[in-house]
């Protein structure tokens, strides 16, 4: 049996830097720092942080005053963010600045007078974050159905910000049925907020289904891009399974798969792909092959906070 690992796969840049400031805080400030919000969405990620020393929390009222606390990489709202500053929390933010650059952009069109949709999955922190960033109402367009339905008070003056790890395919249809609607707002711009790792992760599997017989996908199931990758193998014909870990492995999905793609979220750390590829070697009912597919390299990297460079 052979096993294709995508590529590119597992930790983008921003989830890098998240992980990374909270460990460099609990190291330069010693623990307890306090984290809103799972920095990123693995819970072997959180679990390891959490031995270290991190705290997470899901408000900021339940963090002490003055303490160290780190903004997540989803971002935060301007709420958050006044909350903080009221309780004298000492912030570090973690939030990636793919996501804030999309924070600022909508902050923009909110100045301009433009009337704001924000294409995304309700509930998610970054639409929480994202809308929580202009003082309007936003508009949340969640599926197609939506985009068919939404009503809008001034479509002379419509403008319109995504999620940053939402399905290419899927992004580029509801705006679509949003462009034909309200033929005044912006056009042809579809993915431009759906960040770069959001979008090769997709492509990688766009090519690695064409080579196997069944999709594994490691990533939590609260993970949006996580999520995109599985659905992307089941549009592409194959059995597709959202895994946290060997651990979720079912024996039964090997007894005649040929070739296994193997891929990770953006939030799902290397070590996990390297310990469903031993676990997979156990199930199998041939010897194990594993190899990569051609794929990009990635160079994209941000700078860690102010407070926690060296
Ligand atoms: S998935 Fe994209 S937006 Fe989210 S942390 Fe990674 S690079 Fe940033």
């Amino acid at each position: 049996m052979n096993i294709i690992l995508a590529k590119p796969r597992g930790f983008c840049a921003g989830v890098t830097r998240a992980i990374e400031t909270v460990e460099r805080a609990l190291t330069k400030f010693g623990p307890p720092v306090y984290v809103r919000h799972e920095i990123v969405h693995n819970k072997f990620v959180v679990e390891s942080l959490r031995k270290k020393g991190a705290i997470f929390v899901s408000e900021v009222d339940q963090i002490p005053e003055g303490a160290i606390t780190i903004f997540s990489a989803h971002g935060v709202s301007d709420r958050v963010e006044d909350d903080a500053v009221a309780r004298g929390l000492n912030v570090i933010d973690a939030t990636c600045p793919l996501v804030s650059k999309v924070h600022r952009e909508a902050k923009k069109y909110e100045e301009e007078g433009y009337e704001l949709i924000l294409i995304g999955h309700r509930g998610h922190p970054e639409v929480e974050g994202t809308s929580g960033r202009v003082k309007k109402e936003v508009i949340l367009v969640t599926n197609e159905e939506d985009a068919r339905s939404v009503e809008i008070k001034s479509p002379a003056k419509l403008s319109y910000v995504t999620q940053t790890t939402l399905s290419v395919d899927d992004t580029k249809k509801i705006v679509e049925i949003l462009e034909k609607r309200f033929p005044q707002m912006q056009q042809g711009l579809a993915t431009k907020d759906i960040c770069y790792a959001t979008q090769n992760r997709q492509d990688a599997v766009r090519s690695l289904s064409k080579m196997v017989d069944l999709l594994l996908v490691i990533g939590a199931k609260n993970s949006s891009n996580s999520n995109r990758l599985r659905d992307l193998g089941e549009e592409c014909g194959l059995p597709s399974y959202l895994i946290n870990g060997a651990q979720d492995l079912q024996p039964e999905w090997f007894t005649s798969a040929k070739n296994v793609g193997l891929t990770a979220g953006a939030s799902a750390p290397e070590v996990l792909v390297q310990d469903v590829i031993e676990k997979i070697k156990t199930l199998a009912t041939s010897p194990v092959k594993v190899s990569d597919m051609d794929g990009i390299e990635e160079s994209t990297f941000f700078v860690l906070p102010r407070k926690v460079r060296k």
